[in-house]
């Protein structure tokens, strides 16, 4: 019986929360089809068998790799799906995973789905979104080795009661070795992570009105801070906080929206958010049309009222 690889990913040795989310759905596929899930670690990290067992997987494999490499993870993963009999290989289409997965994808010469939202365990057709997610495509892959990469926060850990068993496996370096990763959010979590999500748009009017929304951010505790295109090509914020077609994708289950119309290429990254709060002077913004709530009104005013009701309630 064919097993299902799922490459993980670390981050300062800690597992991130989007691979324990492919690991279930790696459970998903196995239990339809009476297979085993192993989970391998591309980079040397502390494991939690009992959290990686109850997402789903049965073994964990950890390399010996000191550094991150794209490379020598995508060749280790391919060598392992091969000696493993795994007919399907998942990874998280992070940043991360957009680089390894086409490359395990072209070492096993096989084709891959990427950024998909759902997949049907008994046909293995993966869907993904298409045109800033106005249509969703089908996919299946035609050859031996089905590879995916699936897009954060569309997938759930199995949450079941068992252990993995962990042990450790040999890897050659790569070639292309990530020496270091310097965090640019201030101690943030990152906006494509985090379960709630303070975005801003053009409407701030500047750089230095971020301290309006770095105010409301603290009073919800775990916020992240996100922003609109226009924003980032401003220079207001960085790159890494740009939500949407060209940025990352989001789905918290709170979405603020501050000063942002609503553009289709915005909508992209953040329109399957849980709770949609928008606030915008203008009461015909596109963006009120996808809002669970919205609040009309010049942002200057309202933002500090709110922070301060917020605060109340946290205490
Ligand atoms: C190929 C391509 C890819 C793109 N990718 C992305 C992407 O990844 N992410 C993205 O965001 N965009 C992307 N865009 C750009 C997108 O089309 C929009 O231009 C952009 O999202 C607009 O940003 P905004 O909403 O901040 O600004 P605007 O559209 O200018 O909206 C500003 C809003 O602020 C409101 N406002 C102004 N002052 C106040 C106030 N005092 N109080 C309350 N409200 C106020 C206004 O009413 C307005 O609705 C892309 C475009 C293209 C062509």
């Amino acid at each position: 019986m064919s097993n299902i690889l799922v490459v993980l990913e670390t981050r300062e040795g800690a597992l991130r929360p989007a691979s324990l989310e492919a690991v279930g759905a790696a459970r998903t596929l196995a239990d339809a089809r009476g297979s085993s899930v192993i989970a391998f670690a591309p980079e040397q990290c502390e494991i939690d068998a009992a959290l990686l067992g109850a997402a789903g997987a049965d073994e964990v494999l950890v390399s010996d790799a000191a550094q991150h490499s794209a490379d020598g993870a995508a060749a280790a993963a391919a060598k392992l799906a091969t000696e493993k009999s795994c007919d399907v290989v998942l990874l998280s289409a992070t940043v991360r995973g957009r680089d390894v997965t086409p490359r395990i994808a072209a070492l096993l010469d096989t084709g891959f789905a990427a950024d998909c939202v759902a997949m049907d365990a008994s046909t293995m057709i993966f869907t993904r979104p298409v045109y800033a997610g106005k249509a969703l495509l089908q996919v299946k892959v035609s050859g031996s080795t089905t590879v995916a990469s699936l897009r954060p926060n569309f997938f759930s850990p199995a949450g079941r009661e068992a252990s993995a068993e962990v042990s450790s496996v040999s890897c050659e370096a790569g070639k292309g070795l990530v020496t270091a990763v310097s965090a640019a959010t201030g101690g943030r979590p990152d906006v494509a992570e985090a379960n709630r999500v303070v975005s801003g748009g053009r409407g701030l009017g500047s750089a230095e009105n971020w301290t309006l929304l770095e105010a409301l951010a603290d009073a919800l505790p775990g916020a992240a801070l996100g922003a609109s295109r226009a924003v980032v090509d401003s220079g207001w914020r960085p790159h890494s906080e740009q939500v949407g077609q060209t940025g990352k994708t989001v789905a918290p289950e709170l979405y603020i929206a501050v000063g942002i119309s609503g553009a289709i290429q915005h909508l992209a990254g953040m329109n399957s958010s849980k709770v949609i709060v928008a606030i915008n002077k203008d009461a015909n913004a596109p963006i009120f049309q996808h809002a669970s709530y919205g609040i009309v009104g010049d942002l200057n005013e309202i933002l500090p009222v709110l922070t301060e009701e917020l605060r109340k309630i946290e205490q």
